[in-house]
């Protein structure tokens, strides 16, 4: 990683005290309605030259309204899920991905929908936001042609529908492997996955599998989660790995890296490798990168 390259890539063009007037073009529901979770594929456009980002950049969104103190809330961020062009290809719209998040509050149990998620997957095309950003540097690819390993799970697949697009947008010789392993509850969770399936059929340097840990068992009975089905392709992740150029990126829920971390240690040990060595070059050189909420 070129951390002068690195340093370029532009953030905070727009801030919470001149946020962005953006219009919402669509909204989809990712998931089956009246199913365990609801996830929304959310379309934003702005004027041309308004706004640009790379893929692994976030925006900010301001949910309307004020706080109990009587001041604007603060933004929440969101996963930019396209590629630098956008979703029609002149880089004047990006997509969101946008789970509608429930917290229980400790105190009295009860189960209170979170602010701007909800906001977000209530939302009616051609309402108008407030958006910011973009923010994050860390986890903006810089050279495509390196192998990557990519590991997301449940929303943690938006950048990488990023990723994907600007590789598909790239000639075969601009793009290295890559192997993405995406982890859900059920396949209704599996954002994307039929787009990314027919990105498999014509990159053959792109292989994506999926762990569904409601659905699925591992061979000895246990739910399967993202680092099983990781470990179940981990002679091809090992050797990704061994280019000196390999990034690996994670992304998604707060916790993941430690089973990550556990199941990249057992593919070593079968493959004669030593992960924590390798662990720390991943990170002394910026190849390692890490984006869970
Ligand atoms: C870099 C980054 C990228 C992200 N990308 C995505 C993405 O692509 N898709 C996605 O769905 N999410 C993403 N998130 C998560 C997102 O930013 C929000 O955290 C999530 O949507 C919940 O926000 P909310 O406003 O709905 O919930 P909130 O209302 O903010 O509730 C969240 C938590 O805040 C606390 N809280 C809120 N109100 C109170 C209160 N009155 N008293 C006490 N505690 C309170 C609770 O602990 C609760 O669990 C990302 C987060 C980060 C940091």
């Amino acid at each position: 990683m070129d951390l002068a390259l690195q340093a370029q890539i532009p953030v905070n063009r727009y801030r919470p005290s001149s946020p962005l007037r953006v219009t919402l073009q669509s909204i989809e529901q990712l998931t089956t309605p009246g199913g365990p979770n609801d996830v929304r594929h959310l379309v934003l456009r702005w004027q041309p030259g308004e706004f640009d980002w790379r893929e692994g950049q976030s925006v900010g969104i301001v949910a309307p309204g004020l706080n109990a103190k009587g001041r604007p809330h603060p933004v929440r961020l969101f996963s930019i899920a396209s590629a630098r062009d956008g979703e029609d290809g002149d880089g004047t719209s990006l997509a969101l991905t946008v789970k509608r998040f429930y917290w229980t509050n400790p105190d009295t149990g009860e189960v209170i929908p979170g602010l701007c998620s909800n906001y977000l997957c209530d939302a009616q095309a051609g309402d108008q936001m407030w958006m910011t950003g973009p923010v994050g540097r860390e986890m903006v690819p810089l050279d495509w042609a390196a192998p990557m390993l990519l590991i997301a799970t449940g929303t943690g697949i938006a950048p990488f529908r990023a990723f994907l697009q600007q590789r598909a947008r790239l000639s075969p010789a601009e793009r290295g492997q890559c192997l993405l392993v995406f982890g859900a509850q059920t396949a209704d969770d599996l954002s994307y996955r039929a787009w990314m399936d027919d990105l498999c059929a014509t990159d053959p340097q792109l292989q994506v599998v999926y762990a569904r840990s409601r659905e699925e068992k591992t061979a000895d009975g246990r739910r399967m989660y993202v680092q099983d089905r990781l470990r179940d392709h981990g002679a091809s992740a090992w050797s990704l790995l061994q280019d000196p150029r390999a990034e690996v990126y994670l992304c998604g829920l707060k916790g993941m890296e430690d089973g990550i971390d556990a199941a990249l240690a057992d593919i070593a040990a079968q493959q004669s490798g030593d992960w924590p060595e390798l662990r720390q070059r991943l990170r002394d050189e910026h190849r390692l990168r890490i984006e869970v909420y």
